[in-house]
């Protein structure tokens, strides 16, 4: 009989790359695969990181969760590190020292047949050659933006730099459509101490056996195709890459008030707001989005968080609760009472979303909502703030046709009379019928790529086969 093969999923850390993860995790499962979750604990405590994990460990009984003993203090590459004051800079710091745990964990479990580890583990991949161990990656956003990133190594080596080429500069890659350099992540912009960590994290890539994408297909031909092909690693060879997705998850606490409160809402009556599990905004931008609000009429839930005091601290330590009425504009919240909902800090979102009531999705482009807001059936309206979600917006935008842009985001405010005209126009105009039907559709071809026959599934039994291959490279 064949023995049962066995996998290691590390998901890294926060809340956008371990939900995805734990999916993952069922997704093995299901095919007849033990997994183990190495789970490294945020160095700053998270209560939203904290939750999520206690929530998975709790509703996936078969899967082994293994929370990672925090890094020895002394070991140099975290201490060095901590001394950096950089949020990105800190976390690498910190995955990499979260090396020797991992090792630890790696040789106490009998037999494992392969590593998968999130887009910012990529040190962990000295530990599985140490180990003679196959490893893997989940990419936890799409496609086009995965086509991009592998190409940037190379682009920033061979010397292009935005204050060189200016703000609309357009980069023209393999995989993507046309876009303003403008648009890639901050981070690497900058030309900072962070933006080439991330870079090596990107060159790392493709030095694995693989890469899982949480994207399907038909989402994202062109960027698909150019991978296959080869064309985005310049001079190095593209590992296999895998579109496993969307996996997306289940749902939460079904409980929610505000459930119960999208309960007593017509269908599709109501426009959900909602930034990652980090976005934040300025006191006078909340005002400006709650006079747009008001003014489109129309039902509303809004997830509001307290502002940053340091806007680029987007990794920084926990926020206090908001003070809604200190936040808003005085009497918003009583004037709006019968047909808006204010949320603090956090909404169940996958349950919002999918809820009869919810008819469209004010998002910050993060993978994980657009995924989940294609789950639903909802059209885009996209507000991208950190990351990559930028390239996101332009993509859900551009390609794949699932969304529009709200204007300012690029600038210093989105006015309250975009809001409302956004809001207005995908609620009750034509052209917001339209996009609510052509998401309809490309939901319809999500769920047939999950299923057996579907691309997806295809494209997991293929990964499952080549882990097998694999054990024999690596006895
Ligand atoms: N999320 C949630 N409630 C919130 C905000 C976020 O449940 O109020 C979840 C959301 O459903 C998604 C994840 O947190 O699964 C955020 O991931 P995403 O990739 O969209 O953005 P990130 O937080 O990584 O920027």
């Amino acid at each position: 009989m064949n023995k049962q093969k066995s996998v290691v999923l590390y998901p890294g850390l926060g809340v956008g790359h371990l939900t995805p993860m734990i999916e993952l995790a069922k997704v093995f499962t299901q095919h007849g695969v033990a997994v183990t979750v190495a789970l490294a604990e945020p160095p700053t405590k998270s209560s939203d990181f904290s939750a999520a994990a206690a929530r998975a460990a709790a509703s996936n009984p078969s899967v082994n969760f293994h929370v990672l003993p925090p890094p020895d203090p002394a070991d140099s590459s975290s201490s060095s590190d901590d001394t950096h004051s950089d949020p990105v800079v800190q976390m690498l710091g910190y995955l990499k020292a979260m090396n020797a745990p991992l090792r630890d964990l790696l040789r106490s479990l009998p037999a494992v047949d392969a590593l998968v580890v999130d887009m910012f583990c990529g040190d962990a991949l000295g530990v599985a050659a140490e180990l003679n161990l196959p490893v893997y990656y989940f990419y936890a956003s799409g496609a086009s933006t995965l086509a991009v990133f592998l190409n940037l190594p190379r682009m920033m080596a061979t010397g292009f730099q935005l204050e060189t080429t200016g703000d609309d500069s357009v980069l023209s890659l393999p995989g993507a459509p046309p876009f303003k350099a403008s648009e890639l992540p901050e981070v690497i912009l900058n030309g900072s101490q962070a933006g080439k960590a991330v870079l090596r994290v990107l060159y790392l890539f493709a030095e694995a056996s693989g890469i899982l994408v949480n994207t399907f297909e038909s989402l994202e031909t062109r960027a698909v195709r150019a991978l296959r092909d080869g064309l985005c690693v310049p001079d190095r060879s593209t590992p296999p890459v895998y579109c496993i997705g969307p996996l997306v998850s289940g749902g939460g606490d079904k409980e929610h008030e505000c459930l119960r409160w999208l309960d007593m809402q017509p269908d599709n009556s109501v426009v959900f707001l909602s930034f990652g599990s980090l976005g934040t905004f300025p006191k006078k931008q909340l005002e400006e989005m709650a006079i747009g609000l008001e003014k489109s009429g129309q039902r509303f839930l809004w997830v509001v968080r307290s502002p940053r005091n340091n806007p680029g601290d987007a990794l920084g330590q926990p926020l206090p609760e908001p003070d809604l009425e200190a936040l808003l504009p005085e009497g918003f919240l009583e004037r709006t009472k019968d047909r808006g909902l204010v949320l603090k800090s956090w909404a169940p979102q996958v349950d919002v979303l999918r809820h009869k009531a919810t008819g469209a999705f004010v998002t910050h482009c993060g993978w994980n909502s657009t995924l989940e807001g294609i789950m639903a059936g909802l059209p885009l309206l996209c507000w991208p703030l950190y990351a990559e979600q930028r390239m996101n917006k332009v993509f859900i935008v551009e390609e794949m046709k699932i969304g529009v842009e709200m204007n300012g985001y690029d600038e210093e405010m989105v006015k309250a009379e975009e809001v409302e005209t956004k809001v207005k126009w995908v609620m009750e105009s034509q052209g917001g019928q339209a996009l609510r039907d052509r998401l309809a559709e490309v939901k319809d071809r999500a769920v047939k790529a999950l299923k057996e026959g579907g691309s997806s599934y295809a494209a997991f039994v293929e990964f499952l086969k080549d882990i097998d291959s694999m054990a024999d490279l690596h006895p």
